[in-house]
C-alpha cells in the first residue's frame, strides 16, 4: 500500500514533470529525473540510454521466473499548455496534455511497492519509453542491443482515457489501437507569372483532386479487420502571393488501419492513386513517411491477468470506447510477449488528450499503481 507520505511526494513528483516537458527524442532531464528518483527504490540495475533516452529499472526476486515490463511513456507535446495551474508548463510551446507524466508517476509508484515488497520470483521491469508521440521510442527500444537483458515475457501499461468515469479501465483482448501511418506526398512542377499560368505547370488541380479522391479511400465507420481510414491533416500549394502561379505542392494524410498488413495495401493504394494523377498534370511526386504505428494488440493471456488482478481490487472495467482509433507505439512490446494496454478513466470534466487544456488527474495515481502491482504478485507472487 502507498502512505499519505508515498502520495504527497509522488503527487509533486508528478507535478514537477508537469512544469518540465520535452519533446520526443529530447527527453534527457526526464530521463535524469526518473533514474534519481529510481535510485533510492535500490533495483538490481537501472538501464539508461535504451532506444534514445530510455530508462529501464530492473527488480530482479534473484529466483527464476517471468518478467513482467510495465511500460511507461517519457515524451510531451509540443502544445502550449492553456492550463491555469500553480505546476503548469515552465516551456513555451511544450507541455503534457497526453498523461505521460501521470504514467511515469504510476510506474515509479509500483517501484516504491515492488522496492518493500519484492516479488517471490522472476522480475519486475519498470520501462520508461521515449518518443512514443512520434511511434519511434518502443520500437528503438527493442531494437537496443541493452534490450537483450530485459527480454520481457509479459508487459502491460495504462494510459489514460478521458471520457470513461473515474477509476474505470477501458480494455478489450485482440485489437486496441489501431495502426496508422502519416504520409507527406509533395507534387513538383513548376512556378510561372500568375498571368501566364501555361507557361508554368500547377499542382492545383491535382491537390484538389487527391483531397476528394483519398476522402474516397475510407471504409467503415466499426473498427474491425476492414477499416480503413485517411484523414488529411495539412495542404500547401505554392507562396502566398499574388503574382505566382504556385510550382509545388504538399498534402499531408495520415492512415489508419485495423491491421498491419491492411496499413501496406492502404498505403499502396494512396501511393498509387497520387502517382495516377500527378502524371495526368505532368507534376512529379515524392512521398516522406513518418509517424508509423503498428496496431496494438492485447494478448488473451495478459488480459486476462488484467482483469482477473482488476477483480481482485475492485477495479471496474468494461470495453466502452475500445478498440480505438487513436495509435499506441506499445504494440512494439507485443511482438515479443504477451501485452496488454488498460484505458484508465478520469471522471467528467477533463480535457481530451492533446488538448491545450488538459491535466492528469493525481488521484490515479495509486489506482495505477495498485493494478500494476496485483498484476505483477498475480504473476510473481510475493517474497
Ligand atoms: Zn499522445
Ligand atoms: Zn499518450
Amino acid at each position: 500500500m502507498l502512505t499519505n507520505t508515498d502520495l504527497m511526494e509522488l503527487t509533486a513528483f508528478r507535478r514537477e514533470l508537469h512544469r518540465h516537458p520535452e519533446l520526443s527524442g529530447e527527453e534527457l532531464q526526464t530521463a535524469d529525473t526518473i533514474v534519481d528518483a529510481l535510485k533510492p527504490l535500490s533495483p538490481t540495475r537501472i538501464l539508461t540510454g535504451l532506444g534514445g533516452h530510455g530508462v529501464a529499472a530492473i527488480f530482479d526476486s534473484g529466483t527464476d521466473g517471468p518478467t513482467v515490463l510495465f511500460r511507461a511513456e517519457l515524451d510531451a507535446l509540443p502544445i502550449e499548455e492553456h492550463n491555469d495551474i500553480e505546476w503548469s508548463s515552465q516551456i513555451s510551446g511544450k507541455s503534457h496534455v497526453c498523461g505521460h507524466d501521470g504514467h511515469m508517476t504510476m510506474l515509479l509508484a509500483l517501484g516504491r511497492l515492488v522496492s518493500r515488497q519484492p516479488v517471490a520470483q522472476g522480475r519486475v521491469i519498470l520501462m520508461f519509453q521515449p518518443a512514443e508521440e512520434d511511434g519511434t521510442g518502443a520500437k528503438a527500444v527493442v531494437a537496443d542491443p541493452l534490450y537483450k537483458e530485459i527480454q520481457a515475457d509479459w508487459a502491460f501499461a495504462i494510459h489514460i482515457e478521458p471520457g470513461q468515469p473515474f477509476g474505470h479501465v477501458s480494455t478489450c483482448a485482440g485489437l486496441i489501437n489501431c495502426a496508422s501511418l502519416g504520409l507527406k506526398i509533395k507534387l513538383i512542377g513548376k512556378t510561372a507569372h500568375a498571368a501566364d499560368p501555361e507557361d508554368g505547370v500547377s499542382p492545383t488541380q491535382a491537390v484538389a483532386k487527391l483531397i476528394s479522391a483519398l476522402d474516397r479511400l475510407k471504409r467503415g465507420k466499426k473498427i474491425d479487420h476492414d477499416f480503413r481510414m485517411v484523414t488529411i491533416t495539412h495542404v500547401q500549394i505554392g507562396e502566398p502571393s499574388f503574382g505566382v502561379t504556385p510550382g509545388n505542392g504538399v498534402l499531408y494524410a495520415t492512415m489508419r488501419t485495423g491491421k498491419d498488413d491492411a496499413m501496406d495495401n492502404l498505403e499502396t493504394a494512396v501511393r498509387n492513386l497520387a502517382i495516377a494523377v500527378a502524371n495526368e498534370s505532368n507534376l512529379g511526386v515524392e512521398f516522406e513517411v513518418s509517424d508509423n504505428f503498428a496496431v496494438s494488440i492485447n494478448d488473451a493471456d495478459a488480459y486476462e491477468i488484467a482483469a482477473t488482478a482488476m477483480e481482485a481490487i475492485g477495479v471496474t472495467y468494461g470495453d466502452e470506447g475500445v478498440p480505438m482509433r487513436a495509435s499506441e507505439d506499445f504494440g512494439v512490446f507485443g511482438w515479443k510477449a504477451k501485452a496488454a494496454m488498460l484505458c484508465l478513466g478520469p471522471g467528467k470534466g477533463y480535457a481530451a488528450l492533446h488538448n491545450p487544456d488538459y491535466d492528469f488527474p493525481d488521484d490515479l495515481i495509486p489506482i495505477g499503481s495498485a493494478i500494476f502491482d496485483r498484476i505483477a504478485r498475480d504473476l510473481l507472487g510475493t517474497a
